[in-house]
């Protein structure tokens, strides 16, 4: 696992401050700044449940790690007052735990299935039905005695997260009834939940250090609270306790995280499609031979970042370095350098 301060992902760093981070999480729709379409969708839905005392049908949730998914299953799960439990793809092996998993739930119930990408298949056979027909077929047995048995389960909902719906097996992603995707937040939103947690955390922070730190959160969440709390700490030890723009400049200058929130692995990454490929296009496979990177690290973290601040683009040849990042790394494009459609 990768261990970087703008690693969307959860890092060992992030664990010791559970109960912080349980406190950062918003409970409700109010608190849950952002993301304002889905949540008019899921308000929606909510009601309309509620009204037929039905529950849930099915959700899926997709997009990059760090921008709300756990934490927006746990704001449904309050607004429709229901039990939730969270288990992960990897950490369902065998049909069996499934089983037991289904069988606990209670009507109305919510299971959240974080990763679901990564359920194994006879795992994944086994939640069709259960997710279709709310009944659980198990085999007891093997060979010709083998009986089958169909168990009635109570009518739960699956909330499902995965940073790729394209690994999701279609007869699973059919099965749900709302597929929503999260989005980058805007930077004034960014500001808001880095006000919003300095509140929380009793951090002083003003107005323009917030919205430093936001620019450099790449523009999800929980980079931005985690860039609150190291520059939190940098401010108990080398200043009165108050994050203003200096201390914040200070700070995030230690910290390496550059004014569009790149780090070190970031530019690399760039300058190995620059300095190998002529700025692109590069195939994934090539990328990730060239950086020491997996794949799915790059598809998943990387990517959709520089995608969406315009420092790289998808072609159907591969990656290709647009000529905005050429101007952030402060690099003159050669003649051998491909054109940028970016330009
Ligand atoms: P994901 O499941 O998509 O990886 P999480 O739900 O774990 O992301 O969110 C990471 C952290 O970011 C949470 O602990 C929460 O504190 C914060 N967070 C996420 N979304 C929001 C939001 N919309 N408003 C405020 N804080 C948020």
């Amino acid at each position: 696992m990768i261990d970087r301060i703008v690693d969307e992902n959860e890092t060992d760093n992030d664990k010791p401050d559970i109960e912080i981070e349980i406190s950062l999480r918003p409970k409700d729709f109010d608190s849950y700044i952002g993301q304002e379409r889905l949540k008019d969708n899921l308000k929606l839905a909510i009601q309309a449940a509620k009204k037929r005392d039905e529950p849930l049908d099915h959700i899926l949730l997709h997009g990059p790690p760090g921008l709300g998914k756990t934490t927006m299953a746990t704001v449904i799960a309050n607004e429709m007052g229901s039990q939730i439990r969270v288990t992960s793809g990897p950490a369902i092996e065998r049909a069996g735990d499934l089983a037991s998993l289904l069988t606990n739930l209670s009507n109305g119930d919510i299971l959240f299935i974080d990763e679901i990408h990564r359920l194994n298949r006879s795992v994944e056979e086994i939640l069709y039905s259960a997710m279709e027909d709310f009944k659980l077929d198990i085999m007891l047995g093997k060979g010709p005695s083998a009986k089958s048995l169909r168990l009635d389960l109570p009518r739960f909902t699956i909330i499902g997260a995965t940073t790729r719906t394209g690994d999701l097996a279609a007869p699973l992603r059919d099965r749900f009834g709302m597929i929503n995707r999260l989005e980058f937040y805007q930077l004034d939103e960014i500001e808001k939940i880095i006000h919003r947690a300095a509140k929380i955390l009793n951090v002083k922070i003003d107005d323009k250090a917030a919205a430093e730190l936001a620019k450099r959160s790449r523009l999800t969440p929980r980079i931005a609270n985690r860039l609150l709390k190291r520059v939190r700490d940098y401010a108990d030890v080398n200043g009165d306790g108050m994050i203003d723009l200096d201390l914040s400049h200070k700070a995030l200058g230690l910290l390496d995280i550059d004014e569009l929130g790149l780090d070190m692995s970031d530019r690399r990454l760039l300058r190995a499609i620059i300095d190998n490929y002529g700025g692109g296009p590069v195939g994934l496979e090539t990328l990730a031979a060239l950086t020491s990177e997996e794949r799915g690290t790059i598809e998943d973290f990387y990517e959709p970042y520089l995608m969406q601040i315009g420092l790289i683009e998808r072609t159907p040849r591969g990656r290709k370095v647009t000529a905005k990042a050429y101007r952030h790394l402060n690099i003159t494009k050669t003649k051998t350098d491909k054109q940028s459609s970016l330009l």
